[in-house]
């Protein structure tokens, strides 16, 4: 080691849920783990989510584009129906409760037409071995009688759900700790050099070398792939949440809308999360994503639609988080060919979903072993790619 350096077998930089169940599964397995995190943990998309487990296709995407885009997510599914597997029992292996429930999602329609495609896509995802049947309008009401009147069937994900977001990745951080793993807040990677067996990372604090480095930076991915000379497609984009005040249980499933971008849950403490991915702004002087009076006037206009109850509650909170998006709505997770040692973690919109699952597979990839699912096309561009 040179002086002044700090030195780790592998470095994590990003400490969202990616980075931090990494950190765990790496540990656990008793590697040498420095995670870095340039705020503090659980601060960027990962904190700001809506923490709905999603295991179906998504609903506007096969509005919009039908089977063929259905079918050429399949890959993506897989791994998001794994996900959601993989955060059943983890609250017992860490020892504190994320409260994961997964009571299954509704997708709710108001028209036959609507009715209709939501049919279809219920027969792709039987096909694809996903427990999902239609709904009739008295089966519906016999499941959620808190859905309005008007609603005149849906289709029923089984498994679907929801964890509490703003304790998963603080509490992987400090199981990953208990096995050994070091995590340093306020430490940004500002530059990485090659050197032989080794990167050398550049930092605000002391640069640190590392033989090994999972690039888990969320939207932040792109700029530390530059910084190798490899392009990740990840782009931040802007969205918004709402919560309301807690009440009385109400809402027992996750329930999405055909007629538009919508999902809501309630938490454990008996808030109501209304979401769905509607846009936010971005401030032009701080850079920092805001939400759009439009886009809250539209989000709850469908969610009281959807659920009339909420009309009697208050919102509280409103916020704005940039999630991980890319174009072909693929992961990118693996080692980047031409750079040894060089991994990166990317999961785009469901990053909540598949969060544990990819921290383990990473792990796996890191330490040669067989993740047990073929990830080979997921890997990233090498440089110039
Ligand atoms: C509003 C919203 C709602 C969402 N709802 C859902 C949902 O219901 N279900 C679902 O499955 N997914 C949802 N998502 C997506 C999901 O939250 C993300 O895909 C996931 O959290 C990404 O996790 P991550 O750890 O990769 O990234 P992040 O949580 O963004 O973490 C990356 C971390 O890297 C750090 N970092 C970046 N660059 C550097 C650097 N150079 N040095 C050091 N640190 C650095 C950042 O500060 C950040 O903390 C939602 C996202 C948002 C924004």
């Amino acid at each position: 080691m040179v002086r002044g350096e700090d030195e780790t077998d592998i470095l994590i930089v990003g400490g969202g849920l990616m980075g931090c169940a990494a950190a765990y599964y790496l540990a656990r397995a008793g590697a040498e783990v420095l995670l870095v995190e340039r705020g503090d943990l659980n601060t960027q998309a990962s904190g700001a989510t809506g923490g709905s487990l999603h295991a179906q296709i998504p609903t506007e995407e096969f509005h919009a584009h039908g089977e063929d885009w259905g079918r050429a997510f399949l890959p993506v599914l897989r791994l998001m129906t794994a996900g959601v597997e993989a955060w059943q029992g983890l609250s017992a292996e860490i020892g504190i409760d994320l409260e994961v429930e997964t009571p299954g999602g509704l997708v709710v329609a108001e028209t036959e037409e609507e009715m209709a495609w939501l049919a279809r896509k219920a027969a792709m995802e039987r096909g694809f071995g996903i427990e999902t049947e239609m709904l009739d309008r008295a089966e519906l009401r016999d499941l959620a009688p808190y859905l309005a009147e008007h609603a005149i069937g849906a289709s029923f994900c089984k498994g679907e759900g929801k964890a509490n977001a703003l304790l998963a990745a603080p509490a992987l951080a400090q199981a990953a700790e208990r096995h050994g793993a070091r995590i340093r807040r306020g430490v940004e990677a500002t530059a990485i050099a090659r050197e032989t067996g080794a990167y050398r990372v550049e930092t605000n604090a002391r640069p640190i070398r590392c033989a090994r480095l999972l690039n888990a930076a969320g939207t932040g991915a792109r700029r530390l792939g530059r910084m190798v000379g490899i392009d990740l497609p990840v782009r931040g984009y802007p969205i918004h949440m709402n919560v309301t005040e807690p009440t009385a249980p109400l809402v027992r499933h996750l329930v999405y809308s055909a007629a538009g971008r919508l999902t809501i849950k309630q938490a454990a403490n008996g808030t109501i999360l209304i979401g769905g991915g509607w846009p936010a702004g971005i401030d032009p002087k701080t850079g920092f994503p805001v939400v759009l009076r439009d886009s809250i006037q539209a989000n709850l206009w469908l969610a009281m639609r959807a659920v009339p109850a909420l009309a009697g509650l208050q919102v509280v909170r409103t916020w704005a988080g940039f999630v991980n998006g890319t174009e072909d709505w693929r992961p990118i997770l693996g080692e980047a060919p031409g750079l040894p040692g060089y991994f990166v973690a990317a999961f785009p919109w469901f990053g909540f979903t598949a969060g544990p699952l990819s921290g383990r597979l990473m792990a796996d990839l890191i330490l040669g072993r067989d993740p047990g699912f073929d990830l080979a096309s997921f890997a990233p561009g090498g440089p110039n790619a």
